[in-house]
C-alpha cells in the first residue's frame, strides 16, 4: 500500500493544525496508525490521495446511508449550487424537511435547524432548563452529545477515544449542574431522581448508544427514564443524531413506541452536508425565539445546499424502503464475522442496529462505558491495520460505530469477509 502523499499531507497539516486534523478521531492515534488523506468517494468506495481504493464503513461517521455521491442526491444538490448557496432567509425546503421528519417522528409538532449536532444538543438543553425553569441535567457514561461544555463529562467518541473523558477549558462552574450515570442502569436513575428530583431539568440520552461502540438499551431502560422523567416534571430528550434514519424512516423513539419531550438530530438527515434540528412538543418548543424568549440562531442554519440534501436524502429513503434488505445483509454478514472468530476461539460480540455495529472482543455485550472498557482492543487494532493494508477502511477506533450504506450488498459484505478470514489466519 503506497502512501506518500498521504504522509506528506499528513506533515504539512500537522505544522499548521493541531493533530493535523479538523476532528480528533481522524488522527488515527487510537489504532497507532498515520491517518489517509482522502481525495474521492462514490457509492461504498472512498479512495486516498495515494490511488488506494477502500470500502468506507466510516461513511463519514453515519450521515450517508445511500453511500457516496449517490446520483439523484447529487443531481438536486449541483441545481441547488446553481441557484445560489445560502440566502440567510427563509425556503420552501426548510419547510418540506420539517414536514418529512414530523412524517417519520409524529409526536414532533415543532422543529427547527441548527448546523450540527453539537449545536442541536446544546439548544435542546437551553430549552428544557427554559421550560422547567431548573438546571440539573442527568447525562450517560460514554454517551456523546456533541462538544458544549456541558456535556463534556466522561463523554464518547474522540474524547473517549484519547483518554480525556472531560476537558480542560470546560469551568466546574459549567458541569456542576451535569450529573453522570452509567448507562442502562435505571436504579440510579431513581435514586438520583429522589434526591435531586426538583431540580433536573432534563435526561439526556442516546437510545442506542453509538458512540463508545454500539450499546443497546437493555430492556425497559427507556421506558423508564420516560416514566421517571414524567413523574418529576423533568424533559426527556433522545439524542437521535445518529439513530435518526438509520433504525428506519424514524428513530428509536418510534420503533418502541416511547415519545420523549424533544428529539435532536443530525448526520442522515443532512445526507453529508453539515445539519442538525431539534424539535418535539409544541409548549416546548414555542419557547423559542421569536415565538418566545429562548434565544438560539445561526447564519447558514437550515441553508438551501443542506436540506436540498438531506430532504432528496429522506425522499429516496422514504420510496426505497432500504432498511429490511440492509438489516437482513448486517445480521448475515455478522453472524459470519462472529463464526469467524469462534473458529479461532476468540470471543467476540457484535451489537448491531438495522444499519450499523460495533465488533467488540469480549464475551459479552458491554452494557455500559466500563464494560465496553474491559474489551480486548490490541485485536481492533490488528484487524484494523489488517483492513486497511487490504483495502477497507473501519473507523480508527475501537469506540466509534461501523456504518453501512445501502451500497454496501450481499458481494461486497462477502469480499469483507474474504479478507476479515485472511487477517484471522495471518495476522491474530
Ligand atoms: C455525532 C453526534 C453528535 C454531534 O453531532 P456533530 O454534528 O458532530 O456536532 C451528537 N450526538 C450524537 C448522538 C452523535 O452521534
Amino acid at each position: 500500500m503506497e502512501n506518500l502523499k498521504s504522509k506528506e499531507l499528513y506533515e504539512k497539516a500537522k505544522n499548521i493544525m493541531p493533530g493535523g486534523v479538523s476532528s480528533p478521531v481522524r488522527a488515527f492515534k487510537a489504532v497507532d496508525a498515520e491517518p489517509v488523506f482522502i481525495e474521492k468517494a462514490e457509492g461504498a468506495f472512498i479512495f486516498d490521495v495515494d490511488g488506494n481504493k477502500y470500502i468506507d464503513f466510516i461513511l463519514s461517521w453515519g450521515p450517508l446511508i445511500l453511500g457516496h455521491s449517490y446520483p439523484e442526491v447529487v443531481q438536486e444538490v449541483k441545481k441547488a449550487c446553481e441557484k445560489g448557496f445560502s440566502y440567510g432567509m427563509s425556503t420552501e425546503k426548510e419547510v418540506l424537511l420539517a414536514e418529512k421528519i414530523k412524517k417519520a417522528f409524529p409526536f414532533v409538532q415543532k422543529i427547527r435547524f441548527v448546523n450540527s449536532g453539537t449545536e442541536a444538543t446544546m439548544s435542546a438543553l437551553r430549552v428544557a432548563r427554559a421550560y422547567t425553569k431548573r438546571n440539573k441535567v442527568i447525562k450517560f457514561e460514554g454517551c456523546y452529545h456533541g462538544h458544549s461544555d456541558f456535556f463534556l463529562v466522561k463523554a464518547g467518541s474522540g474524547g473517549l477515544t484519547f483518554g480525556v473523558p472531560s476537558s480542560p477549558g470546560v469551568p466546574e462552574s459549567v458541569i456542576k449542574d451535569t450529573i453522570l450515570l452509567p448507562y442502562n442502569n435505571l436504579e440510579k436513575v431513581k435514586e438520583t431522581f429522589e434526591k435531586y428530583g426538583a431540580e433536573i431539568a432534563c435526561v439526556i440520552v442516546e437510545p442506542i448508544a453509538g458512540n463508545m461502540g454500539v450499546v443497546l438499551p437493555k430492556e425497559n431502560f427507556l421506558e423508564g427514564l420516560r416514566e421517571i422523567t414524567k413523574k418529576y416534571g423533568s424533559l426527556l430528550i433522545f439524542d437521535e443524531v445518529i439513530t435518526g434514519f438509520r433504525v428506519g424512516f424514524g428513530g428509536v423513539s418510534t420503533q418502541k413506541n416511547i415519545i420523549p419531550d424533544l428529539i435532536t438530530l443530525g448526520k442522515v438527515i443532512g445526507g453529508g452536508f453539515p445539519i442538525g434540528a431539534y424539535g418535539g412538543r409544541k409548549e416546548v418548543m414555542e419557547l423559542v425565539s421569536p415565538d418566545g424568549p429562548v434565544y438560539q440562531a445561526g447564519t447558514l442554519s437550515g441553508n438551501p445546499i443542506a436540506t436540498t440534501c438531506g430532504l432528496k436524502t429522506l425522499e429516496i429513503l422514504e420510496r426505497e424502503k432500504p432498511y429490511p434488505e440492509m438489516k437482513n445483509n448486517l445480521e448475515e454478514f455478522t453472524r459470519n464475522i462472529k463464526k469467524l472468530f469462534h473458529k479461532k476461539g476468540i470471543p467476540v460480540s457484535i451489537p448491531k442496529s438495522t444499519t450499523f455495529f460495533s465488533i467488540f472482543f469480549s464475551e459479552k455485550e458491554p452494557e455500559n462505558l466500563e464494560e465496553v472498557q474491559k474489551t480486548d482492543k490490541e485485536i481492533f487494532k490488528k484487524i484494523f491495520k489488517g483492513f486497511l493494508k487490504r483495502g477497507v477502511l473501519l473507523p480508527p477506533s475501537p469506540f466509534e460505530a461501523l456504518f453501512i450504506s445501502i451500497c454496501h450488498d450481499k458481494n461486497l459484505l462477502s469480499d469483507v469477509l474474504e479478507k476479515m478470514e485472511d487477517i484471522i489466519n495471518k495476522e491474530i
